[in-house]
């Protein structure tokens, strides 16, 4: 008797085809399009590829890790702000929700965003700055580089291959994150994700800012897109206050930056008349003299209203004492760390271990601590060279 593995491709039809030629728009990444896999693997029998790739990056170790990375703020500022997965989680949301309206691949968007952020090292940009220094001679270190290195070579799920396999829509969507001009131009599923992650994390940070004390409602309400999504709020809820009135305008600024990008980028995509993803890629590179444009994107007026909140936000959030505080420390102990795992590299796992002669040892080592949680390399530490 034979067995019959579900991923036999006679076990069934592929419906998520028939599916996505129903519900995709002709501009959106079909599935069946899919330049494949680096290695070759039998088709499933009920998930479409990208519903695959999602799944994969599901159940990988750098994803579930994201929990205990620091997005903003760390540990010691409290439980309520964002953590990584949190933040992931937030981006994703929103990104579905521009992807459904776009008519996009809704399983390569959910793939992209849930990936997006899994190259961050631990205590988030203290931590990305110091490795990025200290890996000065090798290369540098930045987490969208990291993010494929992960996805290609650290995650370790299949016998035959290192790496997750996933198609190559999501590594040339990853790779032009790395803004190094090497990768192909974006589809409007990776489109769709950035601007869901700074949608995200603008609103979200100065939330967590607010909730922090470490800015007041009053001076969050000076920046103009707040004020008037709070004036919004007003006119939908009546008088609000206090944290009433923050959790309303924030929700106002999601929903007003989300319902804007929806009706611009249907807009630009009727007047460019794009039909295919041939021709997303060539307006996004400029044509005939013609400069690249991003379809998806704000109106000149709210970048500029979302530009004047991120510089609040980086003055008086990112680079706040507070913030400072627990960085400096911090980084000290990130360098220790890796100071003392180039003399003692055979300390670390033996998968790192066996890529220290292929990489060398100081690269070897940043995939170690860039895998690490905030709390798991506070524990190294302590263990390692001892605490203070
Ligand atoms: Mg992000």
């Amino acid at each position: 008797m034979t067995t019959r593995r579900p991923d036999d491709e006679r076990a069934a039809p592929p419906d998520w085809q028939r599916r996505e030629s129903l519900l995709l728009a002709p501009w959106a990444m079909h599935a069946a399009d899919s330049a494949g896999r680096v290695h070759d693997e039998l088709p499933h029998a009920f998930r479409s590829p990208y519903q695959r790739d999602r799944d994969r990056i599901v159940h990988s170790a750098a994803f579930r890790r994201l929990a205990h990375k620091t997005q903003v703020f760390t540990g010691y500022h409290g439980d309520y702000h964002r953590s990584r997965l949190t933040h992931t989680l937030e981006v994703t949301s929103i990104a579905r929700t521009l992807a459904r309206a776009l008519a996009l691949n809704e399983d390569l968007v959910e793939t992209l965003a849930l990936a997006h952020d899994i190259g961050h090292p631990p205590l988030g940009h203290a931590g990305e700055d110091t490795l990025a220094e200290l890996l000065t001679d090798e290369g540098g270190f930045n987490h969208n580089a990291q993010a494929l290195r992960i996805v290609e070579l650290l995650e370790i799920r299949y016998p035959h291959f290192p790496g997750l396999n996933l198609s190559r829509e999501v590594l040339d969507a990853q790779a032009t994150r790395k803004k190094d001009g090497t990768a192909p131009a974006p589809l409007l599923e990776a489109q769709v994700v950035d601007a869901a992650d700074s949608i995200a994390y603008d609103t979200h940070d100065a939330d967590d800012a607010v909730e922090l004390g470490l800015v007041t409602m009053d001076e969050l309400l000076e920046i103009p897109l707040m004020a008037d999504a709070a004036n919004r709020a007003r006119d939908r809820y009546g008088p609000l206050a206090g944290a009433e009135l923050r959790r309303a305008a924030l929700h106002e600024v999601v929903e007003f930056e989300v319902a804007e990008l929806v009706t611009r980028s249907r807009a630009a995509i009727a007047a460019l008349g794009i039909e295919s993803v041939a021709e997303v890629r060539e307006v996004f590179r400029g044509q005939g003299g013609m400069p690249g444009v991003r379809i998806v994107a704000h109106t000149p007026a709210i970048a500029a209203g979302k530009r004047a909140l991120e510089q609040f936000l980086f003055q008086r959030v990112y680079r706040s004492d507070r913030v400072l505080t627990v960085r400096v420390p911090a980084q000290r102990k990130l360098t220790r760390l890796f100071d003392w795992y180039c003399l003692h590299s055979d300390e670390m796992p033996p998968s790192f271990r066996g890529r220290v002669e292929q990489f060398g040892v100081r690269r070897s080592v940043a995939d170690y601590i860039a895998g690490m949680t905030d709390r798991f390399l506070d524990r190294d530490h302590d263990l390692r060279i001892g605490p203070g």
